[in-house]
């Protein structure tokens, strides 16, 4: 179920011109930081899908990451009950602290609780516990950090710098591999050939703009339907 949109209007700043916003990790369910934003930081927000703060301390906007490459991709905004403070759920690249540390919220007041939260919900476990969980994620967050970056020994850049039409062609060569890979029954051969195609995917995923989560609501409403309902028809 889904409720009619808020508008700009439904926000309550406070005597300063501020709102509170509550800055979450869209995956993971962490809180990363807490800022204040002003109306046309909201605005810009919700216009470019950039999470923008106004920052207190140089009394300007504050696009995160501007400087630190550390953006964080909007997946929601959202307006608590009262309307007087805002939640930015988002895709987090690199850290959301400025220390470093991926949450603002890494020292605690009580004895005998972790140091750092972690990045991922499921950091410690190996990856054949957990199979895809996360992994696609953290290699969108590192592809689309390398673009911002643009390193000089990264693939990610030199895939850049090729231009997006031959990353295109080299998707379609990699399905075709993954073709061969799965008439063939060969398991190894097939693993690696789906990975290359996955990390090429989200190459492109990270040119256009599109996330991780974008693809998961899309599956997600998808989950529970029947059959009939499947890829064919939807497709
Ligand atoms: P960034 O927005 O990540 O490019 O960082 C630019 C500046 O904003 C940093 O030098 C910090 O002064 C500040 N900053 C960045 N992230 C945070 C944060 N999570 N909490 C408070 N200040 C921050
Ligand atoms: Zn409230
Ligand atoms: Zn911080
Ligand atoms: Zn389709």
């Amino acid at each position: 179920m889904s409720l009619p949109a808020l508008t700009l209007n439904d926000l309550h700043f406070g005597p300063d011109g501020l709102i509170p916003v509550v800055t979450q990790d869209a995956r993971t369910g962490a809180v990363l930081m807490q800022a204040y934003a002003d109306r046309a930081a909201v605005e810009r927000t919700l216009a470019t899908r950039e999470a923008t703060y106004f920052s207190r301390s140089r009394g300007q906007q504050w696009i995160k990451g501007a400087t630190s490459g550390h953006t964080q991709r909007i997946v929601d905004v959202r307006l608590d009950c009262d309307g007087d403070s805002v939640l930015y759920r988002v895709e987090q690249t690199g850290a959301a602290c400025h220390t470093g540390e991926y949450s603002c919220f890494y020292r605690s007041m009580l004895d005998g609780q972790p140091e750092v939260a972690a990045r991922n919900s499921g950091a410690e476990s190996s990856a054949a516990e957990n199979g895809l969980d996360g992994t696609l994620e953290r290699v969108y967050a590192t592809i689309t950090e390398r673009l911002a970056t643009l390193p000089e020994a990264s693939y990610v850049a030199r895939l850049h710098a090729g231009g997006l039409d031959r990353v295109l062609k080299k998707i379609s060569e990699e399905s075709g591999e993954v073709l061969l890979a799965a008439k063939n029954g060969d398991r190894a051969e097939l693993a690696t050939e789906v990975a290359d195609l996955f990390f090429h995917t989200l190459f492109a995923m990270a040119e256009v703009g599109v996330g991780p989560a974008d693809v998961a609501a899309v599956l997600q409403a998808r989950e529970g339907k029947t059959g009939l309902k499947g890829p064919k028809e939807i497709g």
